[in-house]
Formats: structure tokens, sequence, C-alpha cells
């Protein structure tokens, strides 16, 4: 029975690694270069085609691109602009289906955020541990989600694969960012989901409107 579940485990991994051809196109540049510094975040329900879209690589002739350093710079300003202080985020979180995310690495000294490109987790393993979670795409909503404790995950940095394993509260953190990357929300993994009305009250002081060319 274990043995199944590791094949299972292992296909569905697999499966989450997009390969493409496309370098960017037309709308993912609009979204890059139109948007403000700080981008419009997707929420749902009125942007569930995007966040619930798998994402697809980022060519390597792109990795040098003035579209990837423009994105990762606006999403650093994103995730932590005081109208979100996330603790991570994914590119389909502003609109832009590529396998990028940012995580905050709350394991190392500082906390930086730091980017990851091509991002794919390789392996979980150890406790299931279950923390409350919250998401910028679904605001004023949390829940209890259970998640390994150990990841490990390879991504592009500085043109090179690079593999990493990662533990606790960070582990985490890469856990529920690559699931945005596979169309998958903390909401469908929740044990429940319950409205937080401080943060739904805090929200209230930032306006989050879509741009009418979005
Ligand atoms: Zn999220």
């Amino acid at each position: 029975m274990k043995a199944h579940i590791l094949v299972i485990a292992a296909l569905m991994l697999g499966a989450s690694c997009v390969r493409t051809n496309l370098s960017w196109t037309a709308r993912e540049k609009t979204v890059i270069f139109k948007s403000s510094p700080v981008m419009y975040v997707t929420t749902l329900p009125q942007d569930s085609t995007i966040l619930r879209a798998k994402c697809l690589e980022v060519v390597e002739k792109d990795y040098d691109s003035k579209e990837l350093k423009t994105l990762l710079e606006k999403m650093l300003k994103t995730v932590t602009d005081p109208s979100q202080e996330g603790v991570g985020i994914a590119a389909p979180q502003v609109g832009v289906n590529r396998r990028i995310v940012l995580v905050q690495r709350l394991d190392k000294e500082d906390e930086p955020f730091e980017a990851y490109v091509n991002i794919q987790i390789d392996s979980l393993w150890g406790d299931i541990v279950v923390l409350e979670e919250g998401c910028l795409s679904v605001p004023a909503q949390r829940g209890p989600v259970p998640r390994y404790s150990n990841v490990k995950i390879s991504y592009i940095r500085d043109g090179k694969k690079v593999s990493e394993c990662v533990e606790g509260y960070t582990a985490r953190i890469f856990q529920h960012e690559c699931d945005h990357l596979d169309g998958i929300l903390y909401i469908d993994r929740a044990l429940e989901v319950f409205t937080d009305t401080t943060w739904a009250a805090q929200r209230e002081n930032f306006t989050y409107e879509r741009p009418e060319w979005f």
C-alpha cells in the first residue's frame, strides 16, 4: 500500500513540471510592463481562470530577459507592500502563469525574500503538521492546512539548476506557493475555512481595483 502511495506521489510531482518553448506572450508582456510597481493581485472569484491554470516554465533564453527582471522586482514590491504583507507570492497571483515564486526565507538570517524560477517540488517527507494559512488571493479567509515538514525543491539560479532541502514553516510556504503553479489553492487542502474578521477589516483600508486593461 505504502509503495502505491509513493508511486502516485511521484507521478503527481512529475506532472507538475510543465516544459514549454513558449517565450513571453503579448499578454504577459502587457501585465509585466503595464502594471504599477505594486501589482494588482488576482483574487477569487473574478480571477479564477488565472488562479486555476497550470503554469508553464520560463524558457532558457528568457532567464536574463528584461521581462523576468521586471516581473521579479514588481512581485517583490507587491508581496512586501503594507496592503499585502505576505510571506510568499506566486506569479499567477499577479496575472502571469509561469513557474515563478518569491518566498520569505524565515529560516535565514534577516529573513530575506528570494526568487525561484522554474521551481518544482522533488520530494516531500517528515511529519504532517497542521497550521493555519491564508492567501493574498483568497481575501479575509483562513484555515488549518496539513503540510509536510520537509521538502526538497529544485529551481534555476544564475542560469543553473539548483536543489535544496527546506524544513519547518519555510517548507510550508514553498508548498503553498508551488501549489499555486498547479492551480491549487490552500482552500483545496484546508480542513476548514473561516472568515478572519481582523484581516477583513484591515483590507478595507486599501483599494483593490483591477486595472481595466487586465
Ligand atoms: Zn497563496
